[in-house]
């Protein structure tokens, strides 16, 4: 079925309101869904109660011979997944291109799925995955997720880019731009100006705790106002349902009420630890994951206030910070 892009919107607003009251968190399924024509969004389901670490969301372009995918996934079977959807709405294109967002395990885990399709990204993603260290070279059988034959090798960018790339699938302009620092050194996303569709990747996260272990979030922020400026109706975040510009600000809101009440705690001397037991984020507490980004998030915003930040992530202050929060939550019991 081909979609104008106001039916699609319209489609994807009722969606998204659908079970949804003002302030709750909504629940979304798994589905890929054509926003316009050939334009499409894989996205992961969810809702509270549901876990959402590694769970991403990807994208798809068609042109008249090949398809471009956004994002490949984390766990085999997720990417499998995506791939058998895509094949059915495009079928007998094969993927040409693979564009990453971002290096992060849960966006680029299932990139061998793909070949040989050329791997396109920014360069520090390509430099982050080259040192990602891999434990064990096969992955876990786990339902849903593994058969637990899957080689874990990755394979990184082989074209890269620095600021930003066009591609033309038929008529159709695909943009890869670098709106970087924020959720890591590295972000990249795909707009399409034709239907105002960016996908966002991790720059977006709807209803999901935005993850800062590798982020730097003052930048993030500046991030953010940079797709504010854009001529944008629809984002596919890299975790939560399809959202729009309502949705991306209430995420800068999370990431600047967190920013304050992480200065406060570190302009007192508290340490990380005990910062982030002590945070609290009014009605962003019920976000999906909140709790657990509480020590990542807290560390990595005073690796940020303190001058000592780093593309990497601080597993020291995180290994210190962890303990100390850990041990204050079991005296709280
Ligand atoms: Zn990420």
């Amino acid at each position: 079925m081909k979609l104008t892009r106001r039916e699609a919107i319209g489609l994807a607003a009722a969606a998204m309101l659908k079970g949804q009251t003002a302030g709750s968190i909504p629940s979304w399924k798994t589905e890929l869904r054509e926003l316009a024509p050939d334009v499409f969004a894989y996205v992961q389901g969810g809702g509270p109660g549901i876990p959402n670490l590694s769970v991403s969301n990807a994208g798809v372009i068609a042109g008249p011979a090949h398809m471009m995918a956004i994002d490949s996934l984390g766990a085999p079977l997720h990417a499998k997944a995506f791939i058998a959807a895509a094949k059915r709405a495009v079928p007998g294109k094969p993927f040409d291109r693979l564009a990453l967002t971002h290096h992060h395990i849960d966006h680029i885990a299932g990139n061998r799925y793909f070949l040989p399709a050329e791997i396109v990204g920014h360069s520090y993603c390509r430099e982050a995955m080259l040192a990602t260290k891999i434990a064990t070279p096969l992955w876990e059988k786990r339902d849903g997720w593994a058969d637990g034959t899957e080689e874990r090798k990755l394979y990184p960018p082989v074209t890269t880019f620095n600021d930003m790339v066009t591609y033309r699938y038929g008529d159709l302009a695909v943009e890869l731009i670098f709106n970087g620092p924020a959720h890591t050194w590295g972000d990249v996303m795909v707009y399409i100006p034709r239907h105002k569709i960016l996908f966002a990747g991790d720059i977006a996260f709807f209803y999901v705790a935005p993850f800062c272990q590798n982020a730097h979030v003052t930048k993030w922020l500046g991030a953010i106002d940079r797709i504010m400026a854009m001529d944008v109706d629809v984002i596919v975040p890299g975790h939560g349902p399809l959202g729009g510009k309502k949705e991306l600000k209430e995420m800068a809101d999370y990431l600047r009420l967190f920013k304050a009440q992480a200065r406060q705690r570190f302009d007192a001397g508290m340490s990380a630890g005990k910062a982030a037991a002590d945070i609290s984020l009014g009605h962003f507490d019920e976000w999906i994951g909140a709790p657990e980004k509480l020590v990542m998030n807290t560390v990595r915003l005073y690796r940020e206030f303190d001058g000592t930040i780093q593309p990497d992530v601080d597993d020291a202050g995180m290994r210190a910070a962890t303990k100390e929060f850990n041990a204050i939550r079991s005296s709280q019991k």
